[in-house]
This record gives C-alpha cells, structure tokens and sequence, in this order.
C-alpha cells in the first residue's frame, strides 16, 4: 500500500515554499521553494511541476499564520474558514493575504483533496491572562481583539515535543524555554507541554530582536516618529519590519554575513550583535522567573540551531541560575538533536532542529483520522 503523503504549503508575501512528506514515517519526497512570486497560480503551478508522483497524496496542509481568536485548531478548510481568515488580513496585513492567495489556488489545482490551515497562533491560544493581556483599555482591547496572540507556535511546540523525547521525559513534566531564532525570533515558556507565555504579541513584531524587526520597543517611539519626524504609518511600519533588528543596527541580516563583519571590527555590526544578545538573555532571564526554573532550554531555527557564538553568548556567566554550557559541544559541527549543557548542568541545554513542515503534515493526519 503506497503510504500516506501530505503537501505542505508555505505562501508567503514573496514567496512559495512547499515540502512534500509522508508525515508517518516523516520521510520527504520532495521540497523546494519558489522565489519573487507575483503570480500565485503561476507559482503553484512551479510547486505541481516539480513534484514526484502524487500518488498517497491525502491532504493540502496550508500555513497560516494569524488564526485571530477563533481559529486555532487545524482546520478543513471551506468557504467559511476562508473569510475568516480574509477578516484577520488587519491583523496579519503582511502574511494572512499570501496564505489565502496559495489557499486559493491550491484548492483549484486539487479540488478533491482536503486543504487544511495550521495556525502559527494555535499553540499560544491558550495562554493564561495574564501573559495574554496588554495593560490597555479593556474596552478597546476586547472591542479590535488585542492581544498577545504569539507565533512559532508550530514550532514551538514540535521543539518542545522533540526536547522531551531526547531526554526521554514525559513533556507534562517539563519546564522548557525554546529560543526559536530564525530570520524571525521568538522566545516561549512552556510549563508541562502547555505555552505559558511568548515573546511575540499582536503581531510578530514584538520580543525578540530579529533579522529586520526589532522586537520590543517603547510604542512612544511610533506617536514621536509620526507626529514630530512627520513619518507617514506605512513608513513607520516599513521601518518597523523591514529595517530594524540587527539589519537596521548592523546591516546585515544573515548572521554569518554579521560575524564577519564582527571580525572585520565594524562598529555598528559588533553594537547590533550586542543589541540582539542582551535581549535574548532577558527574556531567558524573564521565562526563568515565569516558570520558577526551567528544566530545559531549547535553540532552534536557523540561528539557533547553526550560530555556536550565538547559544554561547546568550548563555554564559549563568552557571548561578543552573546552566553551565559544554564549550566543546556547543560548537561541534553536527545537525541532529543535540545537548550542548554539561552533563552536570541543573538545566539541560539542546539544540533541536525544527521541522514546521512534518509539523503540519502530522496535524493534517490527526484531521483526517479524527473525521
Ligand atoms: P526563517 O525565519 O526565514 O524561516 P531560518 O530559520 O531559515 O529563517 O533562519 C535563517 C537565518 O539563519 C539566516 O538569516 C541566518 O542569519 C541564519 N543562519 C543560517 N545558517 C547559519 C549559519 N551556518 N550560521 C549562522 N547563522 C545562520
């Protein structure tokens, strides 16, 4: 019997990734992604091109990344789901608009299949009040739905998944933290497999410094920009996403590319670098005091799982909180799930790569059985 395989769709502003997996063995047939994309039947006709056969093709898995409050679960997507998530477009102006374009396109090149939407959000639904909430007006907040929403949430919790089985522990009796770095960043506190809360809010600018965004800043900054600079919101809110973080600091948005630039004695870089650093260490600081101790601290994501100066700057000198890194393991070059700690540290420290793809594949299963 051929096994069951799942597309996993990937629509972004500008571009389509796309992975074609057997989520129960977590084989991949297939992926690849397609770049400058302005035209998404165009696009997605690429994907079609380039896939093997279709054959135990099951179901379309659709990342999507704002679910809003009322979609979090993966969901069969109908007409329905659709203006859903075309109503949160405000939410996730950058993200939500692509997805449906590629949910679009894909429901008519297979009609027959089931298409169903991931959320980003869906992990961090449930977050207690108290991390949720933003200290404004009630009113208005419930009135335009504002709240801290998260995103990774795929991610975070197949990570977090993944760190239990490594350390062979049931994950209902974990305190994690995992540090989701990637050209986007965010950080999450987990007690017993469920979120408890995350660095990002609203929207995915806030927490962490990123690549282009710069993660938490004092929202006086965008009334002073606005009213005195006389920035317009779009200019603000381009500022905000596209050159900020290490780019907007460093110039330069691909850690390598930063380090080099470290070692070539650029100032800006090196000030960048530091920026990104003494907020990674504030929230591990800040999760360690939510949770009253961790029993695990997870890297992973494209900086998180391949930046050795990274995991160690973030991480040194805490050997009085119980985290003492091994050196000589954190910088071996090796891709598997891997502890970087001390064999004696209190806290375990992995990095563990994360797989957003075979993530989405399993939720589309779980959809389809449970039916
Ligand atoms: P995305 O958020 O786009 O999914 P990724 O998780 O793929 O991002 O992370 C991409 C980033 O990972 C790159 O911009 C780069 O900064 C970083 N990166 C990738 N490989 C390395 C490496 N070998 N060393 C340091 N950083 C790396």
């Amino acid at each position: 019997m051929t096994a069951r395989s799942v597309l996993v769709l990937n629509s972004g502003s500008s571009s389509v990734k796309y992975e074609l997996l057997e989520p129960e063995s977590g084989t991949s047939l297939a992926d690849g992604i397609v770049e400058r994309v302005t035209d998404y039947s165009k696009a997605l006709a690429e994907v079609f091109d380039a896939l093997p056969s279709l054959d135990g093709l099951v179901a379309v898995g659709h990342r999507v990344v704002h679910g809003g409050d009322r979609l979090y679960r993966p969901t069969l997507i109908d007409d329905q789901t659709i203006a859903t998530i075309k109503e949160l477009a405000p939410l996730a102006p950058l993200h939500n608009p692509p997805a449906l374009l590629g949910i679009t396109e894909a429901r008519k090149a297979l009609p027959d299949l089931p298409h169903i939407a991931v959320f980003d959000t869906a992990f961090f639904h449930d977050l207690p009040a108290a991390a949720a909430e933003y200290a404004i007006d009630r009113d208005i907040a419930e009135q335009w739905h504002i709240r801290r929403y998260g995103f990774h949430g795929t991610s975070h919790r197949y990570v977090s998944e993944q760190a239990a089985l490594f350390l062979g522990r049931p994950v209902g009796d974990l305190n994690q933290i995992v540090l989701h770095l990637g050209n986007g960043a965010s950080a999450s506190a987990i007690r017993g497999g469920r979120a408890v809360d995350t660095s990002m809010g609203l929207t995915p600018m806030e927490g962490l410094v990123m690549g282009t965004r710069g993660g938490d800043i004092d929202p006086g900054i965008i009334m002073y920009l606005w009213r005195t600079a006389q920035m317009s919101v779009e200019d603000i809110e381009t500022m905000l996403n596209r050159r900020s973080g290490v780019y907007g600091l460093g110039g330069e948005v691909d850690f390598r590319e930063l380090h080099k630039k470290i070692d070539a004695g650029d100032a800006a870089a090196r000030s960048a670098y530091a920026v990104y650093i003494h907020r990674l260490r504030k929230y591990v600081g800040a999760y360690l005091a939510v949770l009253g101790g961790t029993d695990v601290i997870t890297f992973t994501a494209g900086v998180g799982e391949n930046d050795a100066a990274v995991r160690r700057d973030a991480l040194t000198g805490l050997q009085s909180l119980g985290i003492e890194l091994d050196e000589d393991r954190n910088i071996a070059k090796d891709r598997a799930a891997r502890r970087i700690s001390a064999d004696d540290s209190p806290i375990s420290v992995l990095v563990i790569p994360t797989n957003e793809e075979l993530a989405i594949a399993r939720s589309c299963l779980a959809v389809l059985d449970a039916r």
